[in-house]
């Protein structure tokens, strides 16, 4: 006799595991759970409902008016929070898939690796973190693991998402960076992931945009070796962007999954804990390492310490901290939510925890109205 539990029909997400993911994959039947037990998902896995629970949150939408290098009055072609996080998701799902890890737990922690951050990238997070020094500091990883343990309210009483330990665990991970013990590999494969998007596309932005140009790139090792695979001097100016850009990711994800297979070559029936304790790290060859770390130190240079976007750190430094200043000499005028929060944190977490949930653009609306009106009223902030 048939079953009438869709969880146990053919096709189910356990079947699905079973027939699809390797031995060293996070089979989400050995998950550790959640804070709060709930009840099986009729039809979908816990990470499938994580990954759901992530995407219906207000802070992913709010990724949307967050800038990731580049902000919003340089132009809508560039990436924002919520694009790169797409980008990553999409290239960590092909390296899970490809290696037959769990590609649901891979893409929940990449829909979630940057939920944390504040309006004005970088810099938003600089000014953030001064204002709280004395009160905690502020790091967006870890308001990351605040918003979806505490912050965010789904349609139950208890607080947060009430995520999976894994997934938890991989935003755990980015928090204490540092730690020497070898990673989860779903957790590994979304850190490069991400690591291999931003390299590439704010090259791309960069250019675009016109930070960058053109033949600075030609000191380059990794740009000198995409030379080598495609004629980029010689093809349509117009398409010379695009194909750099593909090439650059094709080339790092190519040897990040040779490199990793050769990792995971004997490991054919280890558990994922088993692989973890074993030190099995994934990577890319040590030349291609190079070349990338040589990418960083430029971008480094020559776009993210770019005049113009120094211009943009000083606006949102300012802008924050004296929203900050504001708000915490004025809590009334925080909104009811956030007073519970100071209720239970004290004024300036809650404070921080308000700034940090902005977008770009409602954390510029807030500073006109409430800092610049008071000021034209007559009002000292100060
Ligand atoms: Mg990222």
């Amino acid at each position: 006799m048939h079953s009438t539990d869709p969880s146990e029909a053919k096709g189910s997400w356990k079947d699905r595991e079973n027939a699809l993911l390797a031995s060293y994959a996070m089979h989400s039947i050995d998950s550790l759970g959640r804070t709060f037990t709930e009840t099986e998902h009729p039809y979908r896995g816990p990470f499938q409902r994580d990954r759901d629970r992530i995407v219906h949150s207000s802070a992913f939408r709010r990724l949307s008016g967050k800038m990731q290098v580049f902000t919003g009055d340089m132009g809508e072609y560039h990436r924002t929070r919520l694009t790169h996080t797409h980008e990553v998701s999409s290239l960590a799902r092909t390296i899970g898939r490809t290696l037959r890890l769990n590609e649901d737990l891979i893409e929940a922690m990449a829909l979630l690796h940057d939920i944390g951050h504040p309006p004005f990238g970088h810099c938003g997070e600089d000014a953030l973190a001064e204002c709280l020094r004395d009160h905690g500091g502020f790091s967006h990883n870890q308001f990351a693991l605040d918003l979806v343990t505490k912050i965010e309210q789904r349609y139950t009483d208890d607080p947060g998402l009430n995520l999976t330990h894994e997934v938890l665990a991989g935003q755990q991970f980015r928090s204490d960076k540092g730690t020497d013990q070898t990673q989860m590999l779903e957790i590994q494969v979304v850190d490069a992931a991400d690591s291999i998007a931003y390299d590439s596309h704010d090259v791309d932005d960069a250019l675009k945009l016109g930070l960058l140009q053109w033949e600075q790139l030609d000191e380059l090792d990794l740009v000198k070796r995409a030379k080598r695979i495609v004629a980029l001097d010689r093809i349509d100016p117009r398409l010379r962007r695009s194909l750099l850009v593909h090439t650059l990711l094709d080339l790092q994800m190519g040897d990040f999954l040779k490199h990793s297979s050769m990792q995971l070559e004997h490991c054919g029936s280890m558990s994922s804990r088993e692989v973890s304790q074993a030190g099995i790290s994934l990577g890319m060859s040590r030349g291609i390492e190079q070349e990338k770390e040589q990418l960083e130190e430029f971008l480094f240079e020559h776009v993210y310490r770019h005049e113009r976007l120094a211009q943009v750190r000083d606006k949102a430094a300012m802008r924050l901290r004296q929203l900050y200043r504001l708000l915490t000499s004025h809590p009334n005028r925080l909104p009811e939510r956030a007073k519970g929060w100071a209720d239970s944190w004290g004024v300036e977490r809650a404070v921080g925890a308000y700034l940090a949930g902005m977008t770009d653009r409602f954390c510029d609306d807030q500073y006109l109205l409430l800092v610049e009106m008071g000021r034209e009223s007559g009002i000292d902030w100060s």
